[in-house]
């Protein structure tokens, strides 16, 4: 047998988080599958999505072509638009969805090689002051672009910034700002990503841009009954055990010694596989289901474990990282970090799809 370290991919769950973002949106949902779908696997997640979304979101156009050759017909967004004119041919070409964030880009439409009218969402900047035309620009840009005569549709998009921050005052702002730029003007709307989705049902708009939540993730505390499902089970085994005298240490630059005799367990995955090395001692993990610690530092192919306290864990005993039982962004937070990283970081696992 090969390593045994598995990211288990649940379709079903992945259906049901996208038709709770959808109950809890109200209006049409994208579902966002840039990079790999958050490290689920883009194709496969998509195809399982495909009878029931009102369409997808990437962030290159290598990503949507990546869907259309496999045969995805629904709608694609480009939500950072194109960085090169050139890609306008195959915008055309592939019938995607593109976004534009800059005066700018504009010319770039007006000349462009193409016969048929496309449908541009219009990213606005109402506060991240990341990508996007400033707030009191949108009607002009609105106008300018209809004079390309190569419009066929104009949505009107923009991204919060602290969505995720129950208590934060900033969406308000941003939803007054973004509200104000495109009154008067008949377009449709796209305010919100997950945490907006979740949290903030005032900002939804016409179209809502689910990613994390179809993945079972977020970083926004729960405010509803309803929650996303975790998607990955991202799982090992132990491959070793080791009994360990008290006062011994433990793994790279000796950071953990053992304070009892400890049975140690040692786990076929590391930062290699994207487990994050940044963890501490005392970062939980799940040992034939039941909650433990990891001890001393990540490696980048294994990691050690606590089995102590744990009744029956042996080699080939299964140890899961995050997953159904243990949240990925609890594994994250431990890390410093947030659990989007901790998906997209996923490889060398042997990935396996479910129903
Ligand atoms: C990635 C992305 C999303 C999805 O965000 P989540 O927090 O994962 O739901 C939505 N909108 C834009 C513009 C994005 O780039």
């Amino acid at each position: 047998m090969s390593r045994p370290l598995t990211a288990t991919i649940h379709l079903s769950t992945l259906r049901h988080n996208y038709l709770l973002a959808k109950r809890l949106h109200g209006g049409r949902v994208l579902a966002v599958v840039k990079a790999n779908a958050y490290g689920h696997g883009a194709v496969r997640c998509a195809s399982a999505l495909a009878s029931l979304v009102d369409g997808f979101a990437v962030a290159t156009i290598e990503e949507a072509i990546q869907l259309r050759e496999a045969g995805i017909d629904r709608p694609i967004l480009l939500l950072e638009g194109w960085f090169e004119p050139c890609e306008l041919v195959l915008i055309q070409q592939y019938d995607l969805w593109t976004a534009l964030h800059s005066m700018a880009q504009i010319v770039d439409i007006e000349v462009a090689n193409i016969h048929k009218p496309l449908t541009v969402w219009i990213k606005v900047d109402s506060g991240m002051h990341r990508l996007g035309i400033n707030a009191g620009d949108f009607a002009l840009a609105h106008a300018r672009l209809l004079a390309t005569g190569r419009i066929d549709k104009i949505v009107a998009m923009t991204h919060f910034s602290r969505a995720d921050e129950l208590d934060s005052q900033c969406t308000p702002q941003q939803i007054d700002r973004f509200t104000k730029a495109v009154a008067g003007l008949n377009v449709e709307t796209s305010l919100s990503n997950s945490g907006s989705i979740l949290a903030w049902p005032a900002a939804h708009g016409d179209w809502g841009r689910a990613g994390v939540m179809l993945y079972g993730g977020t970083s926004t505390d729960r405010v509803l009954p309803d929650w996303p499902l975790p998607v990955m089970n991202f799982d090992s085994k132990i491959i070793a055990v080791r009994e360990l005298a008290a006062g011994e240490p433990l793994g790279y630059g000796a950071r953990f010694h053992t304070d009892r005799p400890t049975r140690v367990g040692v786990v076929a995955c590391g930062y290699a596989d994207g487990y994050p090395r940044a963890v501490p001692t005392g970062t939980p993990v799940l040992v034939n289901g039941q909650r433990s610690r990891i001890i001393g530092r990540v490696s980048m192919d294994m990691l050690t474990v606590d089995l102590n306290d744990i009744t029956g864990a042996d080699v080939g005993s299964t140890v899961r990282l995050w997953g159904e039982g243990l949240p990925a962004s609890e594994v994250a937070a431990a890390a410093g970090t947030i659990d989007y990283e901790l998906f997209c970081n996923v490889k060398r696992a042997h990935q396996i799809y479910e129903d």
